[in-house]
C-alpha cells in the first residue's frame, strides 16, 4: 500500500526552511501586520492573489507558514494552515463545510470535545449529527442523506482505540460527493489519512506532534482550495472566527515537530511494552498492536510500519473507584503523572469517563462499549519501561 513507502520525516527534513539571516531556525515573525510598497499588491492580497505576501496575522503569517508547510509535507497535502487549539481546526472545518440544514455523519467515539460540539453546540445552526458505530461500515453508508456534507472519525478513536477503515470510508463518501473528515491526532505519522483517500486531516497539536505540553494548538490539513476558501477574508471561517496560532508558539512547535518520528517510536515501543506484560498478568487491556485487538489486521494494512502501534493504551479496572485508587497508586509512585492530554514525555492516564469523556452522557457511554473503570494511559518515553511496569504491578497489587 501506498502510505507504507510514504515516509513523512523524511519528508519533513528534506525541507529547507532558514532563517532570515540564515539562523537554522526559520526566523519568527513578531509582527501582526505587513507593509506594502505598492497599494495595488495590498489589494491584490487582500483577494488571495498574491503567492508570498503577507498582510495581517490572524490571515497568514510566516511563522505558521513555515510550521503549515512542514505539516503539509508530513501529511502529504497541498496545504495546511495552523489554529490555536485542535478543537478550533475541528470547529472551523465543520463550519466550513456545513451550513444550516446540512448534516453530519459521524463516529459515536470521538473526542470529548468533538463529541459536545456535534451534539450540543451544533443544534443552534440547524445542522443535525448521526453518530454511528464507525467500524460498522454499512451503518456509516446508510446515515448518510442527499444532506449531508462530511463524515467526521478519529483514524484511532478515543478513548477506545478503534481503527476507522480509511480506504473503506474514503469509497463511500467519494461514491455520495462527502467529505471525509479525519482527526489523526492519536496516530502522527503512523497514519496518513490524506493519502488513504481522507479529504482534510485535523490534528490537535497540543499531543504527540508538540509533544512537551507546553501549548496548545491544532492543524488543517487539505488542499490548497480548501485553506484559500477557510482564509478568504470575505466568508473563511478561519479568517472571519479567527482561530490564527500565535507564531511564537508555531515557531517552537516547529522545533518539536522535528523529533515526532523518533518519539512515536518510542512511545509505541513502550506501551507495546507494556501491553505484553499486562497480558501476561491476565490485565484486561486494549492495545491494537496485539492481535486480539478486533481492528489488529486492519490497523497493519494501513499503517506505517516503522512507527509502531502507537502509545495509546487502556486498562479496565471495571469501576471508577479502582480507576480511582490505581491511578492515585501510580502517581505516588511517580509512574507518570494523573492528568488529562497525551503524548508527553512522562506517562499520563486518566479515567476516561470522569475526564475526557465526560462530555459523553452515561447511556452513551455504555452504549459504545466504555467501561467505567476504562484507565487510558499515554505512555511516555521511559527509557526503563520495565521499572515501569514493574511500579504499576506494585499499584495493582495494593488495590
Ligand atoms: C485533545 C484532542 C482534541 C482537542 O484538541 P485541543 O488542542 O485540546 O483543542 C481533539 N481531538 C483529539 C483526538 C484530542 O485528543
Amino acid at each position: 500500500m501506498k502510505t507504507k513507502k510514504f515516509d513523512p520525516a523524511s519528508k519533513i527534513q528534506a525541507l529547507k526552511q532558514f532563517g532570515e539571516f540564515g539562523g537554522v531556525n526559520p526566523s519568527i515573525t513578531d509582527s501582526s501586520t505587513f507593509t506594502f510598497m505598492t497599494a495595488k499588491t495590498m489589494l491584490d492580497t487582500f483577494h488571495g492573489e498574491t503567492e508570498g505576501c503577507f498582510l495581517y496575522a490572524r490571515h497568514w503569517n510566516p511563522s505558521n507558514k513555515f510550521l503549515a508547510d512542514a505539516l503539509a509535507a508530513m501529511e502529504g497535502t497541498e496545504a495546511a494552515w495552523v489554529t490555536g487549539s485542535g478543537m478550533a481546526a475541528i470547529t472551523t472545518v465543520i463550519l466550513q463545510l456545513c451550513n444550516s440544514g446540512d448534516h453530519i455523519v459521524s463516529s459515536v467515539t470521538t473526542y470529548g470535545g468533538t463529541y459536545a460540539f456535534l451534539k450540543n453546540y451544533l443544534p443552534k445552526f440547524n445542522i443535525d449529527v448521526t453518530f454511528v458505530d464507525i467500524t460498522d461500515l454499512d451503518a456509516v453508508e446508510k446515515a448518510i442523506r442527499p444532506n449531508t456534507k462530511m463524515v467526521y472519525t478519529e483514524t484511532m478513536t478515543n478513548p477506545l482505540l478503534q481503527i476507522s477503515d480509511i480506504p473503506a470510508m474514503s469509497k463511500i463518501t467519494k461514491k455520495h460527493g462527502v467529505q471525509l473528515v479525519v482527526d489523526n491526532t492519536f496516530t502522527p505519522m503512523i497514519f496518513a489519512p490524506y493519502l488513504m483517500g481522507a479529504d482534510i486531516v485535523v490534528y490537535s497539536m497540543t499531543k504527540y506532534i508538540n509533544g512537551k505540553n507546553d501549548a496548545v494548538a491544532g492543524a488543517i490539513c487539505a488542499s490548497n482550495q480548501f485553506v484559500l476558501d477557510i482564509s478568504n477574508v470575505n466568508n473563511g471561517t478561519a479568517m472571519l472566527l479567527g482561530p490564527a496560532l500565535d507564531p511564537l508558539r508555531s515557531s517552537s512547535i516547529l522545533k518539536n515537530l522535528h523529533t515526532l518520528h523518533i518519539r512515536m517510536k518510542q512511545h509505541s515501543k513502550n506501551a507495546m511494552y507494556l501491553a505484553e506484560r499486562f497480558k501476561e498478568i491476565g490485565l484486561k487491556y486494549n492495545y491494537p498492536g496485539m492481535p486480539s485487538h478486533p481492528q489488529h489486521e486492519l490497523m497493519k494494512s494501513m499503517m506505517n510500519e516503522e512507527y509502531g502501534f502507537g502509545g495509546m493504551i487502556a486498562i479496565d479496572m471495571e469501576t471508577a473507584e479502582r480507576a480511582a485508587a490505581l491511578m492515585e497508586s501510580m502517581q505516588l509512585k511517580n509512574v507518570g503523572y494523573h492528568a488529562v492530554s497525551l503524548g508527553y514525555f512522562k506517562t499520563l492516564f486518566s479515567n476516561s469517563g470522569k475526564s475526557t469523556s465526560s462530555e459523553v452522557p452515561v447511556e452513551v457511554q455504555h452504549e459504545m462499549g466504555m467501561s467505567p473503570g476504562l484507565v487510558r494511559f499515554s505512555v511516555g518515553l521511559d527509557n526503563d519501561i520495565e521499572a515501569t511496569f514493574e511500579l504499576i504491578q506494585e499499584s495493582l497489587n495494593e488495590i
